[in-house]
């Protein structure tokens, strides 16, 4: 399967993936079409579907021109958020199975940023789409959802293997590292990745795709377990109990919220 991100808005990916045995091709989030069919043109491929993660405008705005110009594109989308996506045809629902030519993907239900939230995986190609539910060094805000919903669907994530891509729907990873930078000073993992990063950003280069392996060791949402994260955050909030890692979690959210 090859990846292309496809720049949308201000700071969206798009993702075209294609099916290089049969030139499917699928997009998962669409906010404007014509750079989207720009692509597929470019490359002589066929669009079949959209596979869309949640129903904000900045992932399915475009869906509307994409079915005007491809009248039989399949619109994948959440059950649960099946009116709030335009143009929806599929309703998938956790551990569907959604097919890109012949590539097979299985859907996850991560709720919490909206309470219909889905991640599409594609355990033989080891890449997950995580939507704004899980970012490059951050998490998605809980729109829809409380701490302790957003812990579990992010540990959905958490459990795919070390080596899976992880492509997410913003741009928004230095921002996020410099955050947790602030709660993990002494994490190497975490400076060397930071100090990457800003590097591909000084160039104008995209800072996806992560993996579940970076991600387990440098964003702050998976890291309530660390030590020197917990003492950082009871030092801000110290009415946060030491043992209580949802409010910690909600404490950490709540932090970035305000950086
Ligand atoms: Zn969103």
């Amino acid at each position: 399967m090859e990846i292309v991100p496809v720049p949308q808005l201000s700071d969206n990916y798009a993702y075209l993936l294609i099916d290089g045995e049969t030139g499917d091709a699928a997009v998962v989030d669409c906010a404007e079409a014509a750079p989207v069919l720009d692509e597929v043109r470019r490359r002589g491929v066929r669009l079949v579907a959209v596979l869309a993660t949640h129903h904000h405008f900045d992932h399915v705005g475009g869906n509307p021109d994409l079915l005007r110009a491809l009248p039989g594109l399949r619109v994948h989308g959440s059950a649960d958020d099946a009116p709030r996506i335009p143009g929806i045809t599929h309703r998938v629902r956790d551990g569907d199975p959604v097919e890109v030519g012949r590539l097979r993907a299985r859907v996850i239900l991560i709720p919490a940023h909206t309470s219909g939230h889905v991640a599409y995986y594609f355990p033989t190609e080891r890449a997950v789409f995580t939507g704004d539910t899980l970012f490059a060094g951050g998490c998605g805000r809980l729109f829809e959802g409380d701490a302790a919903q957003m812990m579990a669907s992010l540990a959905k994530l958490a459990a795919l293997p070390d080596d899976t891509r992880v492509y997410c729907g913003h741009e928004y990873t230095e921002k996020n590292l410099r955050f947790a930078a602030t709660l993990e000073p002494g994490n190497r993992a975490l400076r060397d990745k930071l100090a990457a990063v800003e590097e591909l950003r000084r160039g104008g280069r995209p800072t996806v795709p992560s993996t579940i392996a970076d991600e387990k060791a440098t964003n702050p949402f998976l890291r309530t377990d660390s030590p020197e994260l917990a003492a950082s955050v009871r030092h801000r909030r110290p009415e946060v109990a030491a043992n209580d890692r949802v409010a910690l979690f909600a404490a950490v959210r709540q932090l970035k919220d305000r950086f």
